[in-house]
């Protein structure tokens, strides 16, 4: 198991693992537990919502998924325009946050 990331709130911890399992990495959310007494317990990076790697083999990629998403935005869904898909190029309606062709995140590149 190696850690790929700190998160910011559980939420956003279960939101990449779920994007590294649409790449075939497997991971584990940890810290969550922790995250609800907040502020009785030493802020450390025990305490924090953290991205931990099944395969260690799998952590350069990992690393590089993680990347791209620190530079987009994960788009919400609140507009209703066709957006296309960064990965298989297929449109998909706006009330989705995710493509309903490859299930991948709407990301718009902050680049
Ligand atoms: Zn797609």
């Amino acid at each position: 198991m190696l850690k790929v990331y700190s998160a910011q709130h559980p939420t956003e911890a279960h939101l990449l693992k779920g994007i590294l399992a649409s790449y075939g990495i497997l991971s584990e959310v940890r810290g969550e537990s922790l995250f609800s007494v907040r502020g009785e317990v030493p802020l450390t990076p025990e305490t924090e919502p953290s991205v931990w790697i099944v395969d260690e083999s799998q952590f350069d990629d990992a690393k590089a998924i993680l990347k791209e998403y620190e530079n987009s935005d994960i788009l919400d869904g609140s507009d209703k325009e066709l957006w296309i898909c960064r990965y298989c190029g297929e449109d998909s309606e706006g009330q989705f946050a995710v493509c309903w062709n490859c299930g991948r995140p709407r990301l718009r590149s902050l680049k």
